[in-house]
């Protein structure tokens, strides 16, 4: 058995679920997450999903998995995230491919995995559904998802349209599953770690956070970035085509949010903004003024650009000090 170098470990569900040391798992962002990442953060302890989508058919998600493999011995996962898309994706077979290369996770969003349950459960994987409500994460534990992933109105992407935040969301959602839970949205070091945990979850999903990294794929530009842009600096968009999305504010946000308040809008008034593709030439070129970028509150928690075992090392460092503080406060009157 190879020895772990990791120091600080905690076990959680999510931990002894997937395998890993330390309850920190990185979403499945779409350009970001693939095999550098992924592979970096299993390496470092936790689990990364990497973004199905963000390969342009299921022969490509298979290089990559493979590609993966040969970065990192432990276990990474997949992402598939079901929402309106500008180019229709062939679920099934993504999923197929999954099955076949031996995946054993899958993080779901966008709407819920239902229809494709049956297919995903037929290969034993594990479904870990993100959703942005208590009654969606109800209904994914009905439906037999094995984790929610709960993502709070602070979260990069799609937070839905509820707008209620992570400190009210992870509790709710804790009183209502038996499933493990992991707290998404807002967090960023071992202080939403430790917060997490004391509201009812069994493990952080970082986004935002994790594109600061020297090992996510994208241009140094955008890095910086998230560095230079604080806890204002996101925009809500295409909040009138119920499809709600934050995003970094830059011209490209303002952009749609003017043509948006018109009022009427339809997809097609926004495309050359939106466009995951318009957005995947921004990461790779570092234009950022070009698209639109998903990124979450907790932008205004990042201030640096380590590796993600730097990161993970200190997030668990973080955390074990402010719980051994805490635990020296109590004094429990006889
Ligand atoms: P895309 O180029 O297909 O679409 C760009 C944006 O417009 C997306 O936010 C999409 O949801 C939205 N959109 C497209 N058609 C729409 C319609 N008819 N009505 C309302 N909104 C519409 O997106 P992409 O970048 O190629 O990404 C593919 C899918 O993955 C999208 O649904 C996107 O939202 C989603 N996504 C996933 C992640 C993730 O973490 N896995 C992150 C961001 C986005």
């Amino acid at each position: 058995m190879i020895e772990s170098n990791i120091k600080a470990k905690i076990k959680t569900r999510i931990t002894e679920l997937f395998g890993i040391e330390r309850p920190i798992v990185q979403g499945g962002m779409m350009w970001v997450a693939g095999a550098e990442l992924a592979s970096a953060v299993a390496n470092a302890g936790g689990i990364g999903f990497m973004a199905a989508l963000a390969f342009p058919d299921a022969e490509s998600l298979r290089a990559e998995i493979k590609r993966c493999r040969k970065m990192t011995e432990k276990p990474f996962g997949i992402n598939l995230t079901f929402l309106p898309t500008l180019r229709p994706p062939d679920y099934p077979a993504y999923i197929k491919v999954c099955i076949e290369e031996g995946v054993h996770f899958i993080e779901t969003a966008g709407q819920n995995p239902e229809k494709y349950m049956d297919q995903i459960k037929s290969g034993g994987i594990k479904v870990i559904h993100k959703c942005t409500s208590v009654r969606h994460a109800v209904k994914a534990e009905k439906i037999g998802c094995d984790v929610v992933s709960i993502d709070g109105f602070e979260a990069a992407g799609h937070p839905g349209e509820d707008d209620v935040t992570s400190l009210i969301l992870i509790p709710l959602t804790r009183d209502a599953l038996r499933i493990p839970i992991i707290a998404s949205g807002g967090f960023a070091d071992g202080r939403g770690l430790v917060a997490a945990l004391g509201l009812g979850a069994d493990g952080i999903n970082m986004g935002t956070r994790f594109v600061a990294t020297k090992e996510a794929p994208v241009h140094e530009n955008i890095k910086q970035a998230l560095i230079n842009h604080s806890e204002l600096d996101t925009r809500l968009i295409m909040r009138s085509l119920r499809n709600t999305e934050r995003v970094m504010h830059n011209n490209a946000a303002d952009k749609v949010l003017e043509i948006e308040g018109r009022g009427n809008m339809r997809i097609e008034d926004i495309v050359p903004f939106v466009s995951g593709l318009v957005g995947k030439q921004m990461l790779d070129y570092g234009d950022i003024e070009k698209g639109t970028f998903a990124t979450g509150q907790s932008v205004g928690l990042i201030k640096d650009i380590p590796t993600c075992k730097e990161l993970l090392d200190r997030i668990m460092e973080q955390a074990e000090e402010i719980i051994k503080e805490l635990a020296g406060k109590f004094h429990t009157l006889r």
